[in-house]
């Protein structure tokens, strides 16, 4: 940070923020809002979202009625969470919010003109409304996702998957660009299960599906939706485009040396590509994707088929 910039790490379990805050509250009277004033409505205001962004949206919206503001930002890398609202300014004062131990992210307040002590109070005091609102919607956050994910593969589930779909066809169709699904399913799976039991079987769906996130760049794309069955999204990308990264992933798997007993087990995956035509359903693409596929199995698994 710039000498100027005043940065603060703040603990909200200590008492003394409550009596900051209660402190310089008297001497607010002559502003629209006075500090208490503006707590009271804050904490009932913001308990009316669970979102992240809309809650932190109208914390800075309305903590601007006392303190002049030119930016916001949040940040808690843990959850790939970052927020900036407004424009940057060369003046900051910066956050670490925290709770019983509980660390919920960097928050930075800037502007062009700098902070005066009694401001600094009172946006310290004014964050302590923000705390509990913003555990919730973390919590809340966080709960999605794990409805949304496969505990053992690490990748999005089927629900994640039908929503994924919905959402990359509506916005493939506004944009005006392709799309592209290819389904996944290992071969003979079945076998390395009745020769190396259960067990190795899930640590090879983990393997694979490491794999394959590896070779890709929005590994956000990647589904299991059976037992072990894979499909990945390819928002942007045309046919062709989409046949290279099946390759690229059916050649990963197959170079994927798992070890069993000091011996790499043969591993090869079946592909079926299909890319979304003018008006298709959901149940349409996944169809013709999963004929292709169905193809590649017939005719000799490892390998990718076109749909058509
Ligand atoms: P193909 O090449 O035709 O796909 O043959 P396959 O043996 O892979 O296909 P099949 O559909 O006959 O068998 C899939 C197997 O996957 C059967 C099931 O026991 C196994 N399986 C499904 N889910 C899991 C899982 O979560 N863990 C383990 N270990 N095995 C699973
Ligand atoms: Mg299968
Ligand atoms: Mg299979």
């Amino acid at each position: 940070m710039a000498p100027h910039n005043q940065s603060n790490t703040i603990d909200f379990d200590a008492a003394k923020l409550q009596r900051l805050g209660y402190a310089r509250a008297a001497q607010q009277v002559l502003k629209p809002v006075s500090l208490g004033q503006l707590r009271q409505q804050l904490g009932m205001q913001l308990q009316t979202s669970l979102e992240v962004d809309r809650i932190l949206e109208l914390f800075f919206r309305e903590v601007q009625r006392l303190v002049p503001l030119g930016a916001l930002s949040y940040q808690l890398a843990s959850c790939d969470l970052r927020l900036d609202l407004g424009e940057r300014a060369n003046h900051s004062a910066g956050y670490r919010l925290s709770h019983e131990g509980e660390y919920l992210g960097e928050l930075v307040f800037r502007r062009n003109q700098r902070f005066s002590e009694d401001e600094l109070g009172q946006l310290e005091s004014l964050l302590a409304s923000l705390l509990f609102p913003l555990r919730n919607a973390l919590l809340y956050r966080a709960a999605l996702q794990t409805a949304l994910r496969d505990p053992l593969t690490e990748t999005g589930n089927r629900i994640a998957m039908n929503q994924a779909l919905q959402r990359e066809i509506d916005l493939a169709r506004r944009n005006l660009q392709p799309l592209s699904v290819l389904m996944l399913d290992i071969d003979h799976f079945k076998r390395i299960n009745d020769t190396h039991g259960h067990i190795t079987g899930d640590e090879v769906l983990k393997a694979v599906a490491g794999a394959l996130k590896n070779s890709l760049r929005n590994i956000d794309m990647v589904f299991r939706y059976g037992g072990e069955e894979f499909m990945v999204l390819l928002s942007n990308t045309n046919r062709e485009a989409a046949a290279m990264v099946g390759e690229r992933l059916r050649m990963a798997i197959l170079e994927l040396q798992y070890l069993v007993e000091n011996r790499a087990i043969d591993l090869t995956i079946s592909i079926g590509c299909a890319t979304l035509l003018p008006g298709e359903s959901v149940d349409s693409l996944q169809r013709r994707a999963d004929n292709a596929l169905y193809v590649s199995k017939r005719e000799g698994r490892n390998r990718l088929s076109m749909a058509g």
